[in-house]
């Protein structure tokens, strides 16, 4: 499978270049592997299988691209939202509000009446917007109305952090979430929710890259714990949704996918075996390993040049597709590929060299003191494993354009084939989103009273 995933990303990228998908006109280019996507998306319903229904859906930020949703929703996986701008884009690719989840730390009044009125699925962040919603249900009760969607409660189990404290969601003093095990706050969530018949659901994200699969076990361990206590002190079962985030970790390291949604789920049904006793419906928000591993961007090299016995190769990838590596690149490493200008694998010796952007920056780095194949101008580097928050959140620096995003496959006689996703941003774009239409703004009738 990792092979054959290889090969297709190969003959891709040589593609691209024949087709002039790359080149001279598109110094840099975001490729997608759509059958790629789909293999992980049925992985991801396997892992789950068994009696409990499942609701699988796609954190949107992960991968902003209306395309990718329809294609997501295609096998099966709704959309994780988290502003209006998510809600906008899942609408689009036609999923349905039954198969979509609201969760923001910043829901407006509006945000929240939209989702109530379509029936989208809200996940309160704190106390605040619990009394916003009581308003809210109460103005439909008053016009005969129902709540119009479910609505749960996002719990901080408060489980730790992971190796990226940017990306813990669960930590002591997250900014996300009901604080579980602050004093008296449990207490405070079972009588909240006796109280409010509506509230039907918990919901519960550890965190996003690096955070240990054993911690994110523990976080929907606490949830359904008090799920089961909700429902004894209610008579009933009121909490009959379990909403256990995303957060599975993604191997920048190599092209083996690990770990898999299968040994995540394995854990859970070890740490939590009546999760999937068929009790709960369980909704599920994974992002970057849905796609991660299923895009790369490739960019052509510039110029070469060395400074100070550091040599350098300028390129035009950089912040700009790939803003965290840019800014922490700790944290973010990513693999880098070393083509000729067809594209083929360079067989050159390797040197160490830095792998620089176009950003006028100096941190603007996608790989430092990296042994590759000596590059050329002309050759093309590729950043593997950047198909989740990579090009689909692009950072408009020094006025640079968002790439093209096209999405590839193999026809039936093996040929690759191409389809555009998300066309280049026009210059005309950028003149537009940089307040053109506003010359004079500053200059006219401003000038002070002499
Ligand atoms: C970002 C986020 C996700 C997705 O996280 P991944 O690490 O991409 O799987 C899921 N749920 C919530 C609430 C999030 O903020």
């Amino acid at each position: 499978m990792v092979l054959d995933a290889v090969t297709r990303r190969q003959d891709a990228l040589v593609a691209a270049v024949r087709e002039g998908l790359l080149g001279p006109e598109a110094p840099v280019v975001a490729l997608l592997d759509v059958q790629g996507i789909r293999e992980t998306a049925r992985q991801l319903h396997a892992a789950f299988a068994g009696p409990s229904p499942v609701l699988h859906t796609f954190a949107v930020k992960a991968g902003a691209l209306v395309p990718v949703l329809e294609l997501l929703a295609a096998e099966g996986v709704g959309c994780e939202v988290a502003s209006a701008g998510e809600l906008t884009l899942a609408r689009a690719a036609g999923v349905p509000a039954t198969r979509t989840v609201f969760d923001s730390p910043a829901k407006t009044v509006g945000e929240l009446r939209d989702a109530l009125e379509s029936g989208v699925a809200v996940n309160a962040d704190n106390p605040q917007e619990l009394a916003r919603l009581d308003a809210l249900v109460a103005e439909r009760a008053a016009a005969g109305r129902d709540p119009g969607a479910p609505v749960g409660l996002r719990i901080n189990p408060q489980v730790g952090t992971g190796s990226i404290g940017a990306m813990s969601t669960a930590t002591a003093t997250s900014k996300f979430g009901v604080a579980l095990r602050d004093k008296g706050v449990e207490q405070w969530v079972v009588d909240n929710a006796l109280a409010r018949p509506w509230l039907t659901r918990l919901h519960t994200h550890t965190g996003s890259q690096g955070v240990p699969l054993e911690l994110m076990a523990e976080s929907v361990r606490v949830v359904f714990e008090l799920a089961e206590r909700i429902n004894r002190e209610a008579g009933r079962t009121q909490i009959d949704t379990l909403d256990i985030g995303g957060g599975l970790p993604v191997n920048f390291a190599g092209d083996e996918t690990e770990p898999s949604f299968d040994a995540y789920a394995r854990l859970l049904r070890s740490t939590v075996p009546a999760l999937f006793d068929g009790r709960y419906t369980l909704v599920t928000e994974f992002g970057r390993s849905l796609l991660a591993k299923q895009g790369f961007i490739a960019a052509l090299v510039e110029y070469t040049k060395s400074a100070g016995g550091r040599r350098i190769a300028i390129t035009h990838a950089g912040a700009h597709v790939a803003t965290r590596t840019a800014f922490a690149p700790e944290s973010w490493p990513l693999r880098v590929g070393a083509f000729d200008a067809q594209g083929v694998p360079k067989s050159a010796p390797e040197v160490v060299q830095d792998v620089a952007g176009p950003c006028c920056f100096a941190g603007d780095l996608m790989a430092r003191e990296r042994s590759l194949p000596a590059l050329e101008p002309g050759d093309v580097v590729a950043l593997w494993d950047t198909g989740a928050y990579y090009f689909s959140t692009p950072f408009q620096y020094n006025s640079l354009p968002r790439p093209a995003v096209h999405g590839f496959w193999r026809d039936s006689e093996g040929r690759i084939r191409f389809s555009l996703v998300r066309p280049a941003q026009q210059i005309e774009e950028i003149l537009a989103d940089s307040g053109a239409a506003q010359c004079g703004a500053l200059t006219s009738g401003t000038a002070p009273a002499r």
